[in-house]
């Protein structure tokens, strides 16, 4: 059994499930799973891990969504400013 301490000074009992969803070790535990697994994106002509998904490979998500809309703000500030846009 193990117990971990709360920030108020009172101890909980940690539940001992191995898959504990949204604990850090959970999250540790699949980002290196993750990490093993390695793809090629012929975009980037580069191999990235599902840890660390390049651009066109991130799974759907909201964070994702947010990533990828600042992605494309960016690259387009980019080709503006190379035009004298900006
Ligand atoms: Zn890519």
């Amino acid at each position: 059994m193990k117990w971990e301490k709360l920030p108020n000074g009172k101890w909980r009992r940690v539940k001992s499930s191995k898959f504990d969803p949204g604990s850090p070790e959970y999250e540790k535990k699949m980002k290196a799973k993750k990490s093993k697994i390695i793809c090629y994106c012929e975009t980037c002509k580069s191999n990235y891990s599902l840890a660390e998904p390049c651009i066109h490979h991130l799974p759907d998500g909201y964070q994702n969504e947010q990533r990828r809309k600042l992605w494309k703000t960016s690259k387009k500030q980019k080709i503006d400013s190379r035009q004298g846009r900006i």
